[in-house]
């Protein structure tokens, strides 16, 4: 029954099969995502407790509003989604994208400029497709912003990870780390390893999210390693406030408190104990020692030198162009479109799932080879400090998490250490 319909699928002029199979795979992908966002959807209505890992970190009140807002996002991101694959297909479909170029053509003649202005038209063409693609885009991003971000009160967090993720970084002030016990302990599990450090900085003073607390940097034998102070207990800013304030609140009964009331309380001290950033550190220098740094660029590099290549033999071949409907023409910036856009997507969405693959392996193995420097149990305990303020929502559905993340979950992470830690 299947095979007279692929014989004359395999009939049509080749234009016509690329143009299918390029809408074709744009709706798998399409599907395919949907069909993960409905699982991890199932995951946002059925949990309804925090897990056990995290009672310590998170109250119930937290975990709920965060889960409301979750399931919110996902019937807009549902709604926008399917908004947005339709539009793309019916532009295509219709012959949007010739249009626009044509359109953009009369619009240079009128200025003076002949069709041997490829550049100009080109520009024209750029600024016209971003106009439409900003209004049609807008009406979905307000409703984002001022209605479900509003009601759930999420909009000034947004603005608070911008500033500690891009403007903060700027005012960054470097001090030496002062001598210790932390540093020569530092300095002993860095010989251990064969890390060739030189100096060890702490960042001062900064209110940032959490998940930077410490990177080395540096070429061949010269490596540096700096430490955020919100990672430090005896460092951070946050303890020295609450020191001068003289503590009004007394931290002493802690036994009798709930795990709720403990994960309320905001004066407590912030940041790790000694051994946990050691531990972090071990994760760290686990990057390092086992090679994920240079294996990262190296596969960046092979990949930018892949699609270039790809790209030179594509560019001529008239066929592509076809299939879009430029039959007579064949601009340069539309070529780019369509093989960056198009004909590399099947590549791209197959690299980008082998690299979150990659990372997540190599965060796993980070891990233990923390674990192998004996720091299981602080990085156990490490992680639930570090991670408390930024959890989000700690749940996800399996593959949902192995698709999107390039991180582990939290939750992922900490059930790998406890069994771990038990051999
Ligand atoms: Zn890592």
């Amino acid at each position: 029954m299947w095979a007279p319909l692929l014989d004359a699928l395999w009939a049509l002029p080749l234009e016509k099969r690329i143009f299918g199979a390029v809408l074709l795979f744009s709706w798998t992908v399409y599907l395919w995502e949907t069909f993960l966002a409905q699982r991890q959807r199932r995951v946002y209505r059925n949990t309804t407790h925090v897990p056990k890992e995290l009672g310590q970190i998170m109250d119930s009140e937290t975990f709920e509003k965060s889960r409301l807002y979750q399931l919110d996002k996902s019937t807009f991101s549902f709604w926008s989604g399917l908004y947005s694959e339709t539009e793309g297909t019916v532009i295509l479909l219709f012959g949007g994208i010739p249009y626009l170029w044509n359109f953009s053509g009369v619009v240079c003649r009128r200025a003076g400029f002949g069709p041997e202005y490829e550049i100009t038209q080109s520009l024209v063409f750029l600024f016209l497709a971003t106009l439409f693609s900003a209004l049609t885009g807008l009406p979905w991003s307000l409703y984002n912003t001022f209605v479900i971000e509003e009601k759930h009160g999420f909009n000034q967090q947004v603005l608070v990870t911008i500033y500690a993720d891009y403007i903060a970084p700027l005012f960054d002030k470097f001090i030496p780390l002062p001598e210790g016990t932390l540093k020569e302990e530092i300095e002993v599990m860095a010989k251990n390893i064969d890390f060739p450090l030189t100096k060890v900085y702490v960042v001062e003073g900064s209110k940032r999210s959490s998940h930077s607390n410490a990177y080395f940097y540096g070429f061949f034998k010269n490596k540096r390693i700096v430490l955020f102070d919100t990672l430090l207990e005896e460092y951070s800013v946050l303890n020295k406030e609450l020191t001068e304030e003289g503590s009004s609140e007394s931290p002493k009964s802690e036994e009798g408190e709930s795990p709720e009331t403990k994960a309320k309380g905001r004066n407590k001290k912030q940041g790790c104990k000694n051994e946990e950033v050691l531990a972090v550190l071990g994760h760290e220098l686990g990057h390092w020692k086992l090679g994920h740094t240079v294996k990262n660029i190296v596969i960046s590099q092979m990949n930018s030198f892949l699609c270039f290549f790809l790209f030179a033999i594509l560019i001529g071949q008239k066929e592509l162009f076809a299939a879009f409907g430029f039959y007579d023409t064949q601009p340069t910036l539309i070529g780019l479109m369509i093989i960056f856009q198009f004909i590399f997507s099947p590549y791209n969405e197959v690299l980008s799932f082998c690299l979150t693959v990659l990372s997540r392996r190599f965060e796993f193995q980070a891990d233990a080879f923390a674990k192998k420097l004996g720091k299981a149990k602080d990085l156990y305990s490490a992680l639930i400090k570090l991670n408390k303020d930024n959890l989000g929502f700690p749940v996800s559905d399996w593959l949902f998490s192995m698709w999107h993340y390039s991180h582990p979950p939290l939750l992922e992470r900490l059930q790998a250490l406890q069994d771990s830690k038990q051999d």
